[in-house]
């Protein structure tokens, strides 16, 4: 049943509903389970949100679910680390190259001994090392903040995810503690990873994600708010590192397959941007043996292939994504046309 006059007319919608159903049956991989709060996961959550640079939202299946953030955390707080220090500062802290590795490989570029990039966990660390403020509660309000610009809506932290990350966070202590101890991480570690753990533990849905999207898809502006959440001159840091690291170690085939900037996390989220056009924010939580949720990818797959979205395509594509999205009531073009 139809909800709203907006899902009877828009052929988006109608495409979105479809794709949900086909793979909605789709019940391979397996939820993340290093902590007992993510294992509870449902199978079958699956989630589709778009939010275009006009602001218009579609939206499909468990859209309305929470779940955290997780690594789609870290290229945001990536920005707003290049907003605090600029980008000398944050280089000299944090790497550009992918590693190839899984996100929690306690691997550093042997020649700077920084981590590689922003998108594994060493990377994230790093970066939330550099987040000012006073104090642990400062410094974490300063990220709530920023997602509340993205979204433009207020978001918590999961108290018991976050606990349940901390007492089991011994590999990211490991890797805070040898970054302290080659001087590329300040004193307060634990302040530090306390923070990490609370920054991938905030809740959001698929709709969030999508907001976040479309933020960045729309140089750094909220399109339904109009604030900015992130100063335009560093949209293309993040989304640059989005797609060369954005998806674990399968970034590659991702960045062949789809060929748009992106970032998933083991709860089963992905955020994708289309520049100029739309964010998409999807959530599954069964994933592949690389963290990647396997819907998620296959929808992404599917939306580049049909809309012609890949960054680098040449092929016609199948559907006009532009025009589905710049008339928000095709509904009379698509009847008019059969
Ligand atoms: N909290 C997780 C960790 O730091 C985040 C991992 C992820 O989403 N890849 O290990």
């Amino acid at each position: 049943m139809p909800n709203s006059l907006q899902d009877i007319i828009s052929p988006l919608h109608n495409y979105l509903m479809a794709l949900y159903q086909k793979y909605q049956s789709l019940k391979e991989g397996k939820v993340a389970d290093y902590i007992p709060e993510l294992g509870r996961a449902d199978t079958d959550w699956f989630g589709i949100s778009i939010v275009n640079t006009d602001g218009q939202i579609y939206q499909v299946g468990d859209y309305q679910q929470s779940f955290t953030i997780q690594s789609i955390s870290k290229p945001f707080v990536y920005g707003l680390a290049l907003e605090n220090y600029g980008r000398e500062t944050v280089l000299n802290r944090v790497g550009l190259e992918p590693t190839g590795e899984a996100f929690n490989s306690i691997v550093l570029d042997a020649k700077n001994n920084r981590p590689c990039n922003p998108m594994v966990n060493a990377g994230a660390i790093a970066t939330t090392d550099l987040l000012t403020g006073e104090d642990s509660g400062a410094r974490l309000q300063q990220i709530l903040k920023m997602f509340h610009l993205y979204t433009g809506r207020r978001l918590d932290v999961d108290i018991p995810v976050f606990l349940s990350e901390k007492a089991t966070g011994s590999r990211n202590r490991a890797i805070a503690y040898l970054m302290h101890n080659s001087g590329m991480i300040s004193d307060r570690v634990e302040e530090t990873l306390n923070i990490y753990f609370q920054q991938c533990s905030i809740s959001v849905t698929c709709n969030d994600l999508a907001m976040m999207g479309a933020t960045l898809a729309n140089k750094g502006k909220n399109p339904i708010t109009g604030e900015q959440a992130i100063k335009s001159h560093y949209v293309q840091d993040v989304l640059s590192l989005m797609h060369t690291c954005g998806m674990y170690d399968f970034a590659g085939e991702w960045a062949y397959r789809v060929g748009l900037p992106a970032k998933s996390g083991v709860s089963g989220g992905i955020v994708a941007v289309v520049p100029g056009k739309c964010g998409i924010g999807i959530f599954s939580p069964l994933l592949d043996a690389k963290g990647n949720s396997i819907r998620a990818v296959k929808v992404c797959e599917e939306l580049a292939k049909d809309f012609g979205l890949h960054l680098y395509g040449a092929v016609e594509p199948t559907y006009d994504l532009a025009f589905s999205m710049q008339q928000p009531y095709p509904f009379l073009t698509a009847t008019s046309s059969g």
